[in-house]
């Protein structure tokens, strides 16, 4: 998890056509079947075709399709209408498109999957954008059903002031339970009287490294719990079990799919993760390809050490056709709202403040190699341009050690990448991981950030556009539940670079607008190649897997204003349906 909290959208309301939700029944041909007779060569017949569609294919021409046939989970033939007919035998479904846009299925290169389905199975304020619409909510779960502790998720944390909320205002709810709420960043919480009394965080409580206790004027804590003081709170609570995590886990993709979403990269993973991704995975209910990134350093913990290493060396047996963990995630620094992002130069004000690495630049060139040599692929988190230089410096010092390999490193975040290093992921063949949805002026940035950094560096933010022409490959990431994990939401905002959830409004450097097919690559191929199945995945051609989104209209002729209005009616694994649109 990383960074910056967005608001996330509200709940929409899905508005299809009964013509259309007609058209998706699945129905099997009535035809006679058809006997070959000698000398035919007739296709042997599909399980599943598409037509009348608009399939935007991704292949290697970016070729419009109007058909597809699907045989044992791959598509055998793309083409239009006529050509696909050949393959509709007697037990052929067919999914009539209706003009709808078919694409390849979205990837989402850096997202937290289990965490968003604990969000969304427990007391969700994502959407509560005001103070007093976040207490009645929390008011009403604690009203519901259950005991002990009360946890709520993803509160907005820009909804209060410098010291953050006031444990007070919890503790007017009428219940007895502990609460804890956590914020959508990732490095706030918010807690009762009760549950501080339960931790044992009193005025006596000194604050833990790399920590803060907001405190009231008589050193009473105040309710606040910044960075690693939450992990107080955590230790208190009663651990997860592997049930929870699966009913998490499984919550979580069940969203993804319903986004269109049919591969991504769990960007935060212990021990505990492995298990739960093959509990869900041998029960036959992993509905997405899945690369997971182990946490070897998070800036909260440092993970690595014999224990570490015993995980990473039995990767292997919670590996699957669907499941990969060849992948290590390292936190290279913080963030630019709490001044801990790693810069090249500066803050301003700050007496020459730069925010420091988590890791030495040594350390990290150190575990870099090593990991390359293992031939493992690292994921590293970077927020400040100071960070990213190192993550350059250390994957160009892997390259000088091992020489060059196919391990396909990654940088996400990237906020702010000094103009020197802009060609350097194309050179050093390293993935630019964009969590585009938050490339906009919003209060974060030009409140929070603009004082603290100046115009020059707030105008050069998330630079998509300068990485691509320098020849950097783009991928996509939701980041959720950080963010929304919708992936057209931030394809809308790479397009305009403002406020998706408005037509018009202020843009945050239009020099750094980048195109839908851009976009659409970054959540297809890209990131189907970031995750080494490219051969597989992440576009609409003979031999590869049937994994597909359909829309409701074609992004390619409508606005970009409409673009994150668009939903998705319908998504495929390996030919089968795993989510489909209800009307209600
Ligand atoms: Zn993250």
């Amino acid at each position: 998890m990383s960074s910056i909290p967005k608001v996330k959208i509200g709940s929409f309301t899905l508005i299809l056509t009964a013509l259309f939700l007609l058209a998706l029944l699945l129905s099997a041909c009535n035809r006679e079947e058809e006997q070959a007779s000698a000398g035919d060569v007739a296709p042997v017949a599909a399980d599943l075709v598409l037509i009348n569609g608009g399939i935007y294919t991704v292949d290697a021409q970016r070729n419009w399709a109007e058909a597809a046939a699907i045989r044992d989970g791959r598509f055998v033939a793309v083409g239009d209408n006529a050509e696909i007919a050949s393959y509709i035998g007697p037990q052929t479904r067919t999914i009539d498109l209706s003009g709808k846009m078919a694409l390849p299925g979205f990837h989402d290169a850096h997202v937290h999957p289990t965490m968003g389905g604990y969000a969304l199975l427990g007391c969700d304020l994502a959407s509560e954008a005001s103070v007093e619409a976040i207490i009645v909510k929390v008011s009403a779960c604690a009203a519901e059903s259950g005991d002990g502790w009360l946890e709520g998720h993803a509160f907005d944390l820009a909804l209060f002031g410098q010291d953050g909320p006031h444990k007070s205002l919890l503790d007017a709810i009428e219940t007895d339970r502990p609460i804890i709420l956590w914020g959508s960043d990732g490095h706030n919480a918010w807690a009762n009287s009760r549950a501080l009394e339960l931790v044992g965080i009193t005025a006596d409580t000194a604050d833990p490294a790399l920590g803060v206790i907001e405190r009231d004027p008589d050193g009473s804590p105040s309710g606040t719990l910044r960075e690693t003081a939450q992990e107080l709170v955590r230790a208190a609570m009663p651990p997860l079990t592997l049930e929870s995590n699966v009913e998490a886990l499984e919550e979580g993709i069940r969203h993804l799919n319903s986004l269109g979403i049919t591969s991504y990269i769990d960007a935060w993973v212990g021990l505990e993760d492995y298990q739960s991704y093959q509990a869900i995975d041998r029960a036959g209910k992993l509905t997405a390809r899945v690369v997971t990134s182990l946490t070897y350093e998070s800036g909260f913990a440092k993970h690595y050490g014999d224990e570490f290493d015993q995980v990473l060396a039995g990767r292997g047996q919670f590996a699957s056709e669907r499941l990969s963990h060849e992948s290590v995630k390292l936190f290279l620094d913080g963030v630019l709202e709490g001044e801990t992002a790693a810069l090249l130069e500066p803050y301003v004000g700050m007496h020459g403040h730069r925010g420091e690495l988590i890791l030495s630049a040594e350390e990290l060139a150190a575990a870099v190699t090593k990991f390359d040599a293992m031939g493992l692929q690292v994921h590293m988190h970077a927020i400040g341009d100071g960070a990213v230089r190192a993550g350059l410096d250390a994957i160009e010092a892997a390259r000088r050690q091992n020489g060059a390999s196919d391990n396909r490193h990654h940088i996400s975040h990237l906020q702010l990448i000094h103009v020197d290093d802009i060609e350097r992921f194309s050179s050093l063949d390293t993935a630019a991981n964009f969590q585009a949805l938050w490339a906009l002026p919003d209060n974060w940035i030009m409140e929070l950030n603009l004082p603290v950094l100046g115009e020059e560096r707030v105008q050069g933010m998330y630079p998509v556009a300068s990485v691509e022409r320098a020849g950097g490959r783009i991928v996509g990431g939701s980041d959720w539940n950080v963010s929304s994990a919708n992936p057209l939401d931030a394809i809308e905002v790479a397009i305009r670079r403002q406020d998706w959830l408005a037509d018009d409004g202020p843009v945050l450097n239009e020099n750094e607008r980048v195109s839908l097919g851009t976009m659409v690559d970054a959540y297809t191929i890209n990131a189907a190649w970031l995750m080494h199945q490219e051969d597989k995945a992440g576009s609409i051609e003979a031999g590869k897997s049937a994994d597909i989104a359909i829309l409701d209209s074609n992004l390619f002729e409508i606005p970009a204003t409409g673009i994150s209005d668009v939903r998705v009616l319908l998504t495929l694994l390996d030919g089968e349906i795993v989510y489909a649109a209800e009307m209600d």
